[in-house]
């Protein structure tokens, strides 16, 4: 066929796509439980959206997005990442004080396609909007790692930095320019260009990661205001037992973070140059977008990436499989629905084959174990047999969620 998906896109079929179910179906929990309301914003927004809210200088704005003009001659874009559609919905609405919640879909970056880095990838994320305190900040960055470590995520290690606000950054910039304008000829191409935008981008640069690895940290500018928040941060994550170590040369990709910048990085895989998500609190972004000041911290996680760093498992796609002798399809149904009602997830052949063949489709899917209707049926029993030892029983069938849930 000459048809295929575009280049740097998936298609996610089964089995592989078994594993992200549950990661997302486990993201959607853990949210929850934290108390995270779920958002949905479009999945395209008006240029300046990210243009503003990503930043101007910043390597997705200026090389990475998806820019069209639709056909009432509006300049729309693919969502590069999910922070600035939501913090537009948040003013758009209206919303005052705080609003915690969680996102999870597409998002569209122009970029080579390597493994865990595809032009449409798959984030979940969540943003804390409203409050400025550091309990926020180590709040969401616990979440983060408790989600990537239950997920199976060998080693997982938070990395973090702050950057300083408004009151200490540009000093510490300053600083930083005057330190690179020193060694700009050790400096890739790209990175003299970005040099005079946004020193603070240079430091992102992998090419230039041993010119930069004496560089000036803006952990040694910070304000008092600042040292304090980011001591809390610190104070709270020790207490809530997560793992982390201070990187004075994170700075994130994107012009909007103030003060803490994070990511999250495994040891499986090249996981430990590439981060599977992370973020950072952006009190500036909203006034950028046009709106009053409002306070948040968020985080994003790659999904493709994490896929990619946890055991594969060989989920089963069910776990019971109903296989009936050559009478008895119609009761075969019967108990299907049985079991669907009791949340078992359980399946069959669409059509009558032989039992060989139901066993052999019982296998392929995983099931644990198989219930054979058969005669049996008209004294109220069916067979069940385990798929890993081969042992069977015959029981009522009323008893077969128990029978599963004890076997
Ligand atoms: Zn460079
Ligand atoms: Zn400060």
């Amino acid at each position: 066929m000459s048809l295929r998906a575009p280049k740097g896109t998936d298609d996610i079929l089964p089995p592989a796509s078994r594993v992200w179910r549950r990661l997302l179906n486990a993201w959607e929990q853990m949210a929850e439980v934290y108390g995270y309301d779920l958002i949905m914003v479009p999945i395209f927004e008006m240029t300046e959206v990210f243009s503003r809210g990503v930043g101007e200088s910043s390597e997705v704005v200026q090389k990475q997005m998806y820019t069209f003009d639709d056909k009432g001659g509006r300049s729309l874009t693919l969502r590069p990442e999910g922070t600035a559609g939501v913090v537009r919905a948040f003013l758009q609405a209206g919303a005052q004080g705080v609003m915690k919640v969680s996102y999870s879909g597409p998002m569209f970056r122009y970029e080579r396609p390597q493994a865990g880095r595809r032009r449409q990838f798959y984030q979940v994320g969540l943003e804390y909007l409203g409050s400025p305190e550091p309990d926020a900040d180590a709040e969401v960055i616990e979440l983060g790692y408790r989600y990537l470590t239950s997920a199976g995520v060998p080693d997982v290690t938070v990395r973090l930095n702050s950057l300083g606000d408004a009151a200490c950054r540009p000093a510490y910039v300053e600083i930083l320019r005057s330190w690179l304008e020193d060694r700009r000829s050790l400096l890739c191409a790209d990175s003299q260009q970005t040099l005079d935008l946004n020193p603070m981008r240079v430091l992102d640069c992998k090419i230039c990661a041993d010119v930069v690895a004496e560089a000036p940290s803006p952990v040694d500018s910070l304000c008092d205001a600042c040292q304090a928040h980011f001591a809390s941060v610190q104070e709270r994550l020790v207490a809530d037992g997560v793992r982390y170590l201070l990187d004075p040369r994170l700075v994130r990709g994107l012009d909007y973070y103030t003060r803490t910048a994070f990511e999250y990085v495994g040891s499986a895989l090249d996981s430990a140059q590439t981060a599977l998500g992370g973020g950072g609190r952006y009190d500036g972004l909203a006034e950028v977008l046009g709106g009053p000041p409002v306070p948040g911290v968020g985080l994003a996680l790659g999904i493709d990436r994490i896929v990619l760093s946890v055991p594969d498992p060989e989920l089963p796609a069910i776990d019971v499989f109903v296989a009936n002798t050559d009478t008895r399809r119609a009761e075969a149904l019967l108990m299907l629905g049985e079991l669907r009602s009791s949340g078992i997830r359980s399946d069959n052949l669409p059509d009558q084959r032989s039992l060989k063949a139901q066993f052999k489709a019982a296998d392929r899917r995983g099931a644990r174990a198989v219930v054979v209707v058969g005669d049996e049926w008209e004294t109220g029993q069916v067979v069940v047999k385990r798929l890993d030892d081969g042992s069977q029983e015959t029981i009522a069938r009323e008893e077969i969620a128990t029978w599963l849930k004890s076997h």
